[in-house]
């Protein structure tokens, strides 16, 4: 394999002395044991830790993630110590016999490394995109951690971002085709007040709720179909109805015993099944178990437009595109020049009437999500968007069109929406962000009425200019 010794392989060990096979393909650097990352200097394709512990596995692996030149490599063991709870973050183990299967793997990454298109400043989703191309092998693997409430997280994501809200994340990313859901690992039910998974099922009384109750043994008479405590069937040490007062002999033709019995010991309330509720330990909130939430926990894999975005480069825009009818920028101008001459036309017809054309613009900007990038969690502020746009959703109709102008600039056009209805839909943007009182976000709204004198027929300059600040 030609391309396998341009390759570019760090060995984490003691010595070179335990990589010979590496030695004798590839462009070695030495990383020794104990040292930092630090000194790496240039784009590694592959990092192979040769005989390490456990903890220094797991040192290293979290460096490696973080390193600016080593996050995106191939990771493989030789001869370390690992535990589960490292799977999410290499890429495999590599023996003498799978040493030519390790060759393999390099030349295909490097090959996709030349594909690869990453925008000047990647986000974290151009990360995590990047890295599911290089290989076809990978996947975004979760684990579980019992300390934590969501009971799963992705190691990786949680060394890129320090948000708790990995899950609603990736599930817009599958929503978006970006990523896939791979294998399913687990469903777990979570608090409907908090998403914890740590739930305790306890059995209740139906009448009062209390946890205080205890089994009665109780016996159902054949004859009078009377059920009750077994103390109160017993009579001079045999068994009678208290009710109709037979002698009950045998079990099965006289009597039996009905599955399970309970008593509240707070209301003495008598019953057959208690009911169950999920007490959530971290809030305390009581669930009933119909109310709990459920949640499916994936391997994700590369999907369909994640691919797309590898191999073109495209940033991302943060903001959400999908509010309404989402138009490329050219239709946008194009439809905003169309609705806007009919308008024209119409009110020279209704020159003489007080009828006016009822078509609207608005533009929406989010004025500090660029700095906001800077100073938040990515996952946080993509989760405020969500929530932000979510509202919107609500608030628009099937006919309005939608344009993601820019990075912080969300234009909607509302066809047959007046001063009037805008008014409304304007008011309704400002209580949206309002709402959001976790929410740091800064959006300020522009409303505009066709026909517009200015756009004269070239919309595209026109919203330009607007966007740029030149006109009000
Ligand atoms: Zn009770
Ligand atoms: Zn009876
Ligand atoms: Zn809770």
């Amino acid at each position: 394999m030609a391309d396998a010794n341009e390759a570019r392989i760090l060995c984490i060990a003691s010595s070179l002395e335990d990589a010979p096979h590496c030695l004798s393909v590839f462009r070695v650097s030495q990383c020794a044991l104990g040292q930092s990352l630090d000194g790496v200097q240039e784009q590694i394709d592959g990092v192979v830790l040769i005989g390490l512990l456990a903890q220094d596995v797991e040192k290293y692996l979290n460096e490696i993630r973080l390193n600016r030149h080593t996050q995106l490599s191939l990771v493989y063991l030789q001869n370390c110590a690992s535990s589960e709870q490292f799977y999410a973050l290499y890429d495999g183990v590599v023996e003498d016999d799978s040493f030519q299967t390790f060759i393999t793997h390099v030349a295909r990454f490097r090959e996709r490394r030349k594909e690869l298109r990453t925008p000047e400043q990647p986000s974290l989703e151009d990360r995590l995109i990047s890295y599911l191309f290089l290989s076809d092998e990978r996947a975004l693997m979760p684990i579980r951690e019992l300390q934590a409430s969501s009971v799963y997280h992705y190691p990786l994501l949680s060394l890129w971002d320090n948000s708790d809200d990995q899950h609603l994340w990736t599930s817009l990313l599958v929503r978006n085709s970006v990523l896939q859901n791979e294998q399913l690992l687990d469903r777990l039910r979570l608090c409907q007040n908090c998403d914890s998974g740590l739930l305790n099922y306890v059995d209740t009384c139906p009448n009062c709720q209390s946890i205080d109750i205890r089994s009665e043994s109780a016996i159902h008479c054949f004859t009078c179909g009377h059920i009750a405590d077994q103390a109160q069937f017993i009579r001079q040490g045999a068994l009678a109805c208290p009710n109709c007062l037979t002698n009950l002999k045998h079990i099965g033709t006289d009597y039996d015993r009905p599955l399970e019995n309970h008593r509240c010991n707070e209301c003495d309330h008598f019953f057959i099944d208690g009911q169950v509720v999920a007490q959530c330990y971290s809030c305390g909130t009581s669930n009933p178990i119909e109310r709990l939430k459920q949640r499916s926990i994936y391997a994700l894999k590369l999907g369909e437009s994640g691919r797309i975005k590898a191999r073109t480069g495209k940033a991302n825009y943060l903001i959400p595109s999908a509010v309404g009818v989402a138009l490329p920028k050219e239709q946008f101008s194009w439809t905003l020049s169309w609705l806007n001459r009919l308008a024209e036309r119409y009110s020279e017809q209704n020159i003489h009437t007080e009828i006016r054309s009822e078509h609207s613009l608005l533009i929406l900007n989010f004025s500090n999500l660029t700095s906001l990038i800077q100073l938040e969690s990515e996952l946080s502020l993509l989760n405020q968007l969500e929530a932000f746009s979510d509202r919107l959703r609500n608030l628009l109709r099937t006919t309005d069109i939608c344009c993601q102008y820019n990075e912080h600039i969300l234009m909607i056009m509302l066809p047959h929406t007046g001063q009037a209805g805008m008014e409304v839909i304007q008011d309704k943007v400002i209580k949206i962000g309002e709402a959001q009182s976790d929410s740091t976000l800064e959006v300020s709204i522009g409303t505009y009425f066709l026909p517009i004198q200015a756009i004269d027929d070239n919309a595209e300059q026109w919203l330009a200019s607007v966007c740029s600040g030149a006109l009000p």
